[in-house]
């Protein structure tokens, strides 16, 4: 499988492509957001990384307009924002992870792993997983609850996936920045928070029993509370 790197700076280019075809990755590269588009919607790619200025579309336009055509490709953006709303604004155009400039490479080859396993392990397992009137489909990738479709990004879905697997049990923040992001959990990061909100927004919100719960102080629940 390939990977698609949309970045207009030469020099990072350069760099990141290197590094991915050492570790036996094979790369394409878009210099700008429209060319990324097209290529990512031609062809299958295992990832997408993606920086958000571009010439052409910048990265969180292309990013929701490839959700909005229903492209699931894991989407890791590089932003040099860095600012906290700038990389919320990034996770809600539908991006699974983030990756502030400048990095080592070593980070980048980290949420790769991360990011492109999770692809190969959803692919395999299939099922249907249920807690009250919710439904996840993990060959067809969708959710539905009260019969009514959810439109969730492919982090979101990876997130509701691995509560359902571990219903009643509380997880922790740790537990879930390890085993989904691939992070260790004193990077300072609130992309847990953050995506926790993205998906009780989703499935919670207008629904009800509620079905995702904060335990404070040590984590979170998918559970039915009579
Ligand atoms: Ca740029």
């Amino acid at each position: 499988m390939k990977i698609l790197l949309i970045e207009d700076e030469v020099k990072t280019v350069q760099s990141i492509k290197q590094g991915l075809e050492e570790h036996q990755w094979e790369v394409d590269v878009a210099y700008d957001g429209i060319l990324g588009f097209q290529l990512a919607t031609r062809s299958p790619y295992a990832l997408i990384i993606s920086d958000i200025i571009l010439p052409g579309m910048n990265g969180l336009e292309l990013c929701r307009k490839l959700r909005e055509s229903n492209i699931a490709t894991p989407i890791l953006m590089l932003t040099a924002l860095g600012t906290t709303d700038d990389k919320i604004v990034g996770l809600d155009a539908g991006a699974d992870d983030y990756l502030v400039k400048p990095f080592v490479f070593g980070e980048l080859m980290a949420r790769v792993r991360a990011l492109t396993r999770r692809t190969h392990h959803t692919l395999q397992s299939s099922n249907v997983l249920k807690i009250a009137d919710l439904e996840l489909n993990t060959d067809t990738k969708t959710v539905t609850r009260a019969g009514r479709e959810i439109s969730l990004t492919a982090k979101e879905f990876q997130l509701l996936e691995y509560f359902l697997r571990h219903q009643g049990r509380v997880i922790s923040k740790v537990e879930l920045a390890e085993r989904l992001w691939d992070l260790t959990f004193d990077t300072g990061t609130n992309v847990i928070e953050v995506y926790i909100n993205f998906l009780r927004k989703k499935i919670d919100k207008d629904f009800n029993p509620k079905l995702l719960h904060t335990q404070i102080g040590m984590g979170y629940v998918v559970k039915l509370v009579s």
